[in-house]
């Protein structure tokens, strides 16, 4: 895979189902599926929304049982008990309904439950996931579930694997519309983070990025919408749309820098997933400004954000060299995330999280020994590197 042209990656099948009001589908798509015992995992945002109970009725005597109180970053003890429910209703498929952490709990829970039961030659348990936010995990492979590591620290631990694909998504705007203003935008910029890291990505693939920069335009272009306007179904919808492409370019590529930085801040230091977003993109995106991937003459990564953030580019000067023009363009990236950042009120430092100043050292050891921060397009030398990365953004 020497050539810049080489590439490789992995793609699953899933049934996409996107519409306003697509909610209404769950019961006669489940029916074509055949699955008859199913297991709802959700949130209380759901369940006061009325959104639990409308997908208990449509499942009619299909649906089993419901786990409604999903906590962030998916606990170890949660996934356990949630099995055993799923045990003792003989569930054979799983639903996850809300954000990225009840879809992060029915893939763990699916996934364990079509492991044992391929031991014993049975059937793996399907996933439906229903997102209500833009995390984007309804498209990957992908789950984490945060659990105590040797030295008793929790530790948010990722699984990728073909059986925590979701076979059925079912993307409705219309559950997005009370998703208070603070989720959108932190849940957003996770989104656009996603299209960022793609871009950058060192398994990106024409795929991979066509999705991330459809993705960026959509989400930059309705993010301050939805922010302004939170029952604006268009822009609900364009959102969505967004957070749809940037999850279908992170499913296929491996994350790098910013990615595993926000997996250690949530698993062991207990920050949102969408505020650790917030917080760390310009950081990471200022860190690997001067990686030139791809490499110049292509537009580098800097060079395609810019322009899905609809930024001009400067027009050419002879003595700025090629790589210059792209380190340039990066930076302005940079600047107009971090300003969109900023217009969303979100928090932009670690210390307004409830990170403490003690614990960066630690974290920054964490991080290092992270496969996602190891997978960044620039190399990062040492866990001191990323300590300073942290300081620059406590
Ligand atoms: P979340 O699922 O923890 O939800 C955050 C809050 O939003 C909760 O209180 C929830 O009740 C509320 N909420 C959700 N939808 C709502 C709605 N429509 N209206 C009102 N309130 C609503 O947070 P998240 O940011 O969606 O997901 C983060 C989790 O997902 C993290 O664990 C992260 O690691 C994981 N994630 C995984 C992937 C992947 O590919 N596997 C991708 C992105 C995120």
């Amino acid at each position: 895979m020497n050539s810049p042209h080489a590439f490789r990656y992995r793609v699953y099948a899933q049934e996409i189902i996107f519409s306003p009001g697509a909610l209404a589908q769950l019961g006669s798509a489940v029916e074509r599926a055949g699955w008859r015992r199913l297991l709802l995992c959700t949130t209380g945002s759901a369940v006061r929304a009325g959104h639990a109970a409308l997908a208990q009725r449509l499942l009619a005597d299909r649906w089993q049982a419901t786990f409604d109180h999903v906590a962030a970053h998916v606990p170890e003890a949660q996934v356990a008990e949630v099995l055993a429910l799923a045990e003792a209703h003989n569930i054979d498929a799983v639903i996850g309904l809300g954000g990225g952490s009840p879809l992060g709990l029915a893939k763990a829970v699916a996934h364990a439950l079509s492991s044992q039961r391929a031991a014993a030659g049975q059937p793996a348990v399907p996933i439906v996931a229903i997102p209500t936010t833009y995390a984007g995990s309804e498209m990957t492979a992908t789950f984490g579930v945060t659990r105590q590591n040797a030295a008793g620290e929790p530790l948010k631990m990722t699984v990728t694997d073909a059986l925590a694909v979701a076979q059925l998504v079912i993307y409705d705007p219309e559950l997005t519309l009370d998703l208070p203003p603070a989720l959108t935008a932190a849940t957003g910029i996770n989104a656009l983070a996603h299209c960022i890291e793609a871009l950058y990505s060192i398994t990106r693939h024409p795929l991979s990025s066509a999705a991330a920069l459809a993705g960026l335009r959509a989400i930059a272009g309705a993010l301050p919408h939805c922010y302004a306007e939170p029952h604006d179904l268009q822009a609900r919808s364009e959102l969505l749309t967004g957070a749809h492409l940037a999850g279908a370019s992170l499913a296929s590529v491996s994350m790098g820098l910013h990615h595993g930085l926000c997996h250690v801040l949530g698993g062991t230091a207990g920050v949102p997933h969408g505020i650790a977003n917030s917080i760390i993109l310009p950081h990471a995106m200022r860190f690997n400004a001067d990686a030139l991937v791809p490499a110049p003459p292509a537009e580098t990564w800097g060079q395609l954000a810019a322009g899905a953030l609809g930024l001009t580019p400067p027009a050419p000067v002879p003595q700025v060299t090629a790589e210059a023009a792209a380190v340039a363009a990066a930076q302005a990236a940079t600047a107009h995330v971090e300003a969109l950042i900023s217009r969303l009120n979100l928090p932009q430092k670690l210390r307004l999280a409830g990170v403490r100043a003690a614990d960066l050292p630690r974290l920054a050891q964490l991080a290092f020994a992270s496969r996602t921060v190891q997978n960044n397009p620039k190399p990062i030398p040492s866990a001191e590197a990323l300590e300073a990365l942290l300081r620059a953004a406590w």
